[in-house]
């Protein structure tokens, strides 16, 4: 079937926010998900924690100092920002307002202060899954394997997990990340379910104009 001459699809992004437990799995779901899937960017945070080792700023974060952190929020350069395990991280607004005015979907690895406040501003821009570990054995054995943190950070986060965890109904999905692929599946399932709703297609009313004119 050809489509009207004049048919332009062009959508509203959203903002998809991926949240979890450290260790859970969500920077490797996100990296796949960037990788495999068109229309999606990343939100990079900056953060005033030290880089682990292979992090590169500007990919991975925006490493900052705190001086530099507070000049940001005092700007207003920050669209959200929540103190997580004793270090800053903020979002900056300037890329995801730009990718969204352009039609794309923005990819955000924050926690769920992060998540609340981007909730208060854009409701409807917002889709939040969160991502559970199928065990906390099994959360500290992936924080182990990670083997980018010490012992002492591994303790610390493991002591968070449950605190964390306890914010999972504040989102609009969640997910049990033990098999990857499958996770990954059902991850891609949302964002290919919400990039249908009537809503995020306001092109629709243009096309069903044409669509329905009297031949
Ligand atoms: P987060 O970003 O939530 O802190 P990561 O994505 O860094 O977590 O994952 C922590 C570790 O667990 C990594 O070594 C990653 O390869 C591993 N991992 C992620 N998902 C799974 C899974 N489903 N099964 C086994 N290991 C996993
Ligand atoms: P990590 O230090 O393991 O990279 O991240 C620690 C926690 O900070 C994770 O829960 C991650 O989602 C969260 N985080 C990363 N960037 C941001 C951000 O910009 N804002 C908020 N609120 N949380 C963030």
């Amino acid at each position: 079937m050809s489509r009207p001459a004049n048919y332009t699809p062009s959508r509203r992004g959203m903002m998809f926010v991926l949240s979890s437990p450290s260790g859970a799995g969500k920077t490797t779901m996100s990296r796949r998900l960037l990788a495999e899937e068109r229309g999606i960017t990343l939100s990079v945070s900056v953060t005033t924690r030290p880089p682990r080792p292979g992090e590169v700023h500007g990919r991975d974060y925006y490493f900052v100092d705190q001086q530099k952190f507070n000049q940001m929020v005092a700007a207003g350069e920050l669209l959200e920002h929540a103190l997580v395990f004793d270090h800053y991280y903020g979002t900056p607004a300037q890329h995801v307002m730009g990718a969204l005015a352009r039609g794309e979907d923005v990819l955000f690895d924050i926690d769920w202060q992060g998540t609340h406040q981007l909730a208060e501003q854009c409701r409807d821009d917002l889709v939040s899954v969160f991502i559970l570990p199928p065990s906390l054995h099994e959360l500290e054995r992936r924080l182990r394997a990670r083997a980018q943190d010490s012992d002492e950070v591994v303790r610390f986060r493991m002591q968070k997990a449950a605190q964390e965890i306890s914010h999972w109904q504040e989102y609009d999905y969640v997910i049990v990340n033990d098999d990857l692929e499958e996770a990954l599946g059902s991850v891609r399932a949302i964002l290919h379910g919400e990039r249908l709703k009537r809503e995020r297609q306001p092109y629709l009313h243009g096309f069903i104009d044409i669509l329905c004119q009297v031949r």
